[in-house]
């Protein structure tokens, strides 16, 4: 194929990424405005309902502006070879390839931050603070930037070079010693992302005795959970919204719950969470995640041993010689279509899953809590309860509300 083909290529998928994101969200706003289901009437109330329409209204509006903003930006990059200029530059004062790669990939990240960071400042302080969710400060906001950043130049940094010490070492087969390393990489961040990653963010604590840890106790004894797993989260530091989640494997697995949840639901709702997120457990859905997410990982490896040493794909960037990193970054917008296709069969299986987690809830605790719990998280978030089947279909990694609480009502 001919640069000029491959330029074609790469300009024609990033437009197609963009109408097609731009054409479900069109449609999931239009969806917004139907009226509300019979099963979820009494959700909001006249005024909460207009509020809860305004809120996606707004937020539909400020996903438009900055996808609009990004994808001229890419198509700019791609079609003035911005790409290529910048390798050069770079090779005028850096001494070897890998440390090209690495100042390479370090500009890119800046510029994507520089162009990010007002976006990010306004929805918190601006959209979320508007509708009464924002608990943020500006202090939070910027350490939270800052311990981002770190945690990326470090961790990024550091399998970048591995992946171009490996690449120059192995040649093509260097794909699956990195497969080995990202999967190690994958188990050791599933098993301590709640004991090494998020204490940096958040504070986490043993739930503290009382009428609620009874009622968790009760149900755990029943189902032979180990209690001393269950935490609670100072959500409240950034955000109003409420949250559970399971984390981790083996003799690191935790169930994680947000002191605003806490705050808005009663006992019986928070146990019927419990038992939801134990059925993830239960149901063995965190191996199966993390097992389909190595598969997923080593597919990619593979398709980019594939096109990794192409002098096209390097000159189609705008490059004057071949270059890894032009390769590589060109390889992510080759692989987009790929990954969305993945990321749709990913939703499928986890809206699969919580299902059945649900199922275990409602066998295990029973319905009427675990609906009444949704519901009011529903409400809360100011969700759209009528979201457009094609938007679900490709984004929601949960069913929508109506579909489970019809499911938890048989
Ligand atoms: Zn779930």
């Amino acid at each position: 194929m001919t640069e000029q083909t491959i330029l074609t290529i790469l300009i024609g998928i990033t437009v197609f990424d963009f109408v097609f994101e731009r054409a479900l969200s069109f449609l999931n706003n239009k969806s917004a405005l139907k009226p509300i289901p019979e099963e979820l009437s009494g959700i909001y109330d006249e005024e909460k309902y207009r509020k809860s329409q305004e809120y996606g209204k707004v937020t539909g509006r400020f996903g438009m502006v900055s996808s609009t903003i990004n994808f001229f930006v890419m198509i700019g990059a791609l079609s003035l070879g911005w790409f290529g200029m910048l390798d050069s530059w770079l090779r005028t004062f850096s001494p070897v390839e890998p440390v090209t790669t690495l100042l390479f990939f370090g500009v890119i990240f800046l510029i994507s931050q520089i162009i990010g960071l007002p976006f990010s400042y306004y929805k918190t302080f601006v959209i979320e603070e508007r509708f009464g969710f924002n608990r943020s400060t500006v202090k939070t906001f910027i350490l939270d930037k800052v311990k981002g950043w770190l945690i990326g130049l470090i961790v990024g940094g550091l399998l970048l070079a591995i992946l171009v010490y490996l690449v120059m070492l192995m040649g093509k087969d260097f794909w699956i010693y990195f497969w080995v390393v990202v999967t190690v990489f994958v188990l050791f961040v599933n098993v301590f992302y709640t004991t090494l990653i998020l204490p940096l963010f958040n504070k986490l604590k043993p739930m503290e005795d009382g009428a609620l840890k009874a009622s968790i106790e009760n149900y755990s004894h029943k189902v032979d959970f180990p209690l001393k797993n269950i935490f609670v989260i100072d959500g409240s530091k950034r955000s109003s919204k409420g949250n559970a989640f399971f984390s981790g494997l083996g003799k690191q697995k935790k169930v994680v719950l947000y002191d605003t949840l806490i705050e808005n639901h009663t006992y019986e709702e928070l146990t019927a969470v419990f038992a939801h997120e134990v059925g993830h457990f239960k149901k063995k859905h965190i191996v199966q995640g993390a097992i389909v997410s190595v598969l997923t990982i080593g597919l990619m490896l593979f398709l980019l041993s594939k096109m990794v040493f192409s002098s096209e794909l390097s000159f189609a960037m705008g490059g004057e010689i071949t270059a890894l990193h032009l390769n590589l970054l060109a390889f992510t917008i080759l692989y987009s279509p790929v990954s969305t296709v993945l990321g749709i069969f990913g939703n499928i299986l986890s809206r699969k899953n919580e299902f059945e987690a649900d199922a275990y809830a409602v066998e295990t605790y029973g319905s009427e809590p675990l609906i009444s719990a949704l519901k009011k998280l529903s409400s809360d978030h100011l969700s759209n309860l009528t979201p457009h089947s094609a938007y679900t279909f490709v984004h929601y990694s949960h069913p929508p509300l109506l579909q489970r609480v019809k499911a938890m009502q048989g």
